[in-house]
């Protein structure tokens, strides 16, 4: 079986299909989703999509692409939804200073409040950085990450940096990117990173893994990711299934199947 730790199906991609794409990707043996919303709308969608369906998992966070809308109000939504739902981890929050939708100091700002109320409520969280390695790490370093800890998403960095996050006690999660051959990089991490604290996801509708480059993603995709990690660590893909799975459900707080 298999865990996509990171899947947008609350989103307009999947409006018309949902339920035979949750449907495919349990055909595939990718029993669990998690959902991640990250605006009022994705929230909401994550959460009825978590009610609907057996094995979709939600997480609620702010994007950093909204963090100029991160306000007490949303904040305290936040708060009572992880009070009152079932949900796994927070985030996705982060960094992005590739869209550099607000600057830097606002994304700071809403990415610090939203760490400290994780640790609060002692939820994992997930991490969205896009050209923003350096402040990711110092915001994580200086929050003290390491007392929930969390998913560096879709990692697509070194093996340098994975070292230093993993330091900081982070989760890497790979994505489609594992299995594009312009990333040696990253192939390089995989090999190295150690077996209790990797991760597999999609990121759909982004971000298709070979040989759905350019498509639409889903989660029942996420195979392919799993059969290059487990290629790149010369194991069977069932023992990468059972290890990322249990990862994921360790770090959730979910009963194994
Ligand atoms: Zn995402």
């Amino acid at each position: 079986m298999l865990f996509d730790t990171h899947a947008h199906l609350n989103v307009k991609q999947f409006a018309e299909d949902e339920a035979e794409v949750i449907q495919r990707a349990k055909d595939h043996g990718v029993s669990r989703i998690a959902v991640v919303g990250f605006d009022h709308e994705t929230i909401a969608k994550a959460l009825e999509l978590s009610k609907t369906y057996k094995g979709i998992y939600p997480m609620v966070g702010w994007h950093p692409t909204e963090a100029g809308s991160y306000s007490d109000e949303v904040e305290e939504k936040l708060i009572k939804l992880i009070q009152i739902e079932n949900i796994v981890a927070m985030g996705e929050m982060g960094l992005d200073y590739h869209w550099m939708e607000d600057p830097k100091e606002v994304q700071i700002e809403s990415f610090r409040r939203q760490i400290r109320v994780a640790k609060e409520l002692k939820l994992p969280i997930t991490i969205h950085n896009r050209d923003s390695t350096e402040d990711v790490y110092r915001v994580l370093k200086e929050e003290h990450v390491e007392d929930i800890g969390g998913i560096m998403h879709s990692f697509n960095l070194t093996p340098e940096w994975q070292e230093r996050f993993l330091n900081l006690g982070m989760h890497i999660s790979y994505s489609g990117v594992l299995t594009f051959k312009n990333a040696p990089e990253v192939k390089e991490s995989a090999k190295r990173v150690p077996l209790d604290k990797v991760l597999i996801e999609t990121d759909s509708p982004y971000l298709s893994p070979m040989p759905y480059r350019g498509k639409r993603n889903e989660p029942s995709y996420v195979r392919f990711v799993a059969e290059e990690f487990a290629e790149l660590r010369e194991m069977p893909l069932e023992e990468i299934a059972k290890i990322t799975t249990h990862n994921a459900n360790k770090l959730f707080n979910l009963m194994e199947e």
